[in-house]
């Protein structure tokens, strides 16, 4: 078996493929262990506690100091469970293609080619940034970047930042500027920012994505889950800068020009650099070989395994392959139910 991805879902996957007594490798693109934890910005904090984003069979332990940790410590919990449990980790192996050959899937990495009976693929989001087509776009003298390039207030000191996006990311990065006190920054939204209740945390959303999932087991009509409650946790910083009037959005501006943006009503603003929050979609050009993409990019699933392709199973990259199979917590069930389907290919 390869899985193709050593982030938190592809180590959910050795785990449990390991517990049904499997052979199998890992290939990771990333040098080092933690996924995309690695490379998120500097004041990222997770929006749970740690006993509500662990792996199957170890909890995270706690931060000192920290209710929700931060990224680097979640960086630090990922490589030690990737050593506890001493899963076949290849780092630094990028997968280009998996195609079919016969009974087996043939893997095609630039360090070296696998022949597996059944492919995982969990290679998130992170590595497919979305830019939405905005007029002006290539215009635009400043700078422009996506939410994977930021890193802290400093970077844009005394300078004027329009950020765009009303998800977390979004909310997050335009109040950790805000809070800094140095960067003139505008938060853009396409509607108006949907914050959930101050006291819905990870934990909550968990439950509720939990609740969605047994009533659609159970035939009882959709509770709707966790996108029926809002849009942005109220992480401690963003409440932070919305309760000192520092969070607000404007609607969306008309264009970019070359030096600043336009706004509906014709009026004009300058900036310095367009932050672009507005999200990802799935890695999955490896796959293009399979030729197995359906709507709105996705590949149809049941569970996780691909309806075409009963030997690949895909893990992670949002509800579609699993209820809340993004997240640290969530990624542990749709793992071994994986792994039990693979187990019964033999
Ligand atoms: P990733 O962490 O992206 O790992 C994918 C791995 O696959 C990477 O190591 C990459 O190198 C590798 N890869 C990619 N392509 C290839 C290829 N072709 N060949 C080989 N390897 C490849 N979840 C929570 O539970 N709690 C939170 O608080 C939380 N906060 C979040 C905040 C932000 C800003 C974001 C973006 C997400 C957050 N999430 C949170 C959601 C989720 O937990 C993370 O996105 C998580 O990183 C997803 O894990 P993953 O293993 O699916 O993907």
């Amino acid at each position: 078996m390869v899985v193709v991805g050593g982030g938190q879902a592809g180590l959910a996957a050795g785990y449990h493929l390991r517990r049904q007594g499997l052979d199998f490798a890992v290939l990771d693109a990333d040098p080092a262990p933690g996924g995309s934890w690695q490379h998120m910005w500097d004041s990222l904090h997770l929006f749970s506690p740690p006993e509500h984003s662990s792996l199957p069979g170890r909890l995270m332990p706690v931060q000192p100091g920290e209710t929700y940790p931060d990224a680097g410590h979640v960086v630090d919990y990922l490589s030690d469970y990737e050593k506890r449990y001493d899963l076949p980790v290849q780092h630094g192996t990028r997968v280009d293609a998996v195609r079919r050959d016969g009974d087996s899937l043939v893997v095609e990495a630039d360090t070296g080619t696998w022949r597996a009976r059944a492919v995982i693929s969990a290679t998130g989001r992170w590595s497919r940034p979305f830019l939405p087509a905005v007029p002006g776009r290539s215009v635009f003298t400043g700078r422009q970047l996506h939410t994977v390039n930021y890193r802290c207030p400093a970077d844009f000191a005394d300078q004027r930042v329009i950020v765009v996006g009303g998800g977390n990311s979004g909310a997050q990065i335009a109040a950790d500027l805000a809070l800094d006190g140095n960067v003139d920054v505008t938060w853009v939204t396409q509607r108006p920012p949907r914050f959930l209740a101050d006291d819905i945390d990870g934990r909550a959303l968990f439950d509720v994505a939990n609740a969605r999932r047994r009533a659609l087991e159970d035939g009882r009509s959709d509770t709707g889950g966790v996108a029926s409650l809002g849009d942005i946790v109220a992480v401690p910083p963003v409440r932070a800068a919305r309760d000192a009037g520092l969070l607000y959005a404007k609607p969306m501006f008309a264009r970019l020009t070359a030096d600043g943006v336009r706004w509906v009503d014709g009026s004009q603003s300058g900036a310095d650099a367009v932050i672009w929050c507005t999200g990802f979609r799935p890695a999955l050009a490896h796959l293009v070989p399979l030729n197995l993409r359906g709507p709105r990019g996705h590949i149809p699933t049941d569970g996780t395994r691909a309806l075409s392709e009963p030997r690949l199973h895909l893990l992670g990259y949002g509800d579609w392959t699993g209820p809340a199979s993004a997240t640290l917590i969530g990624v542990g069930r749709p793992a071994r139910d994986a792994a039990r389907e693979i187990a019964q290919l033999r």
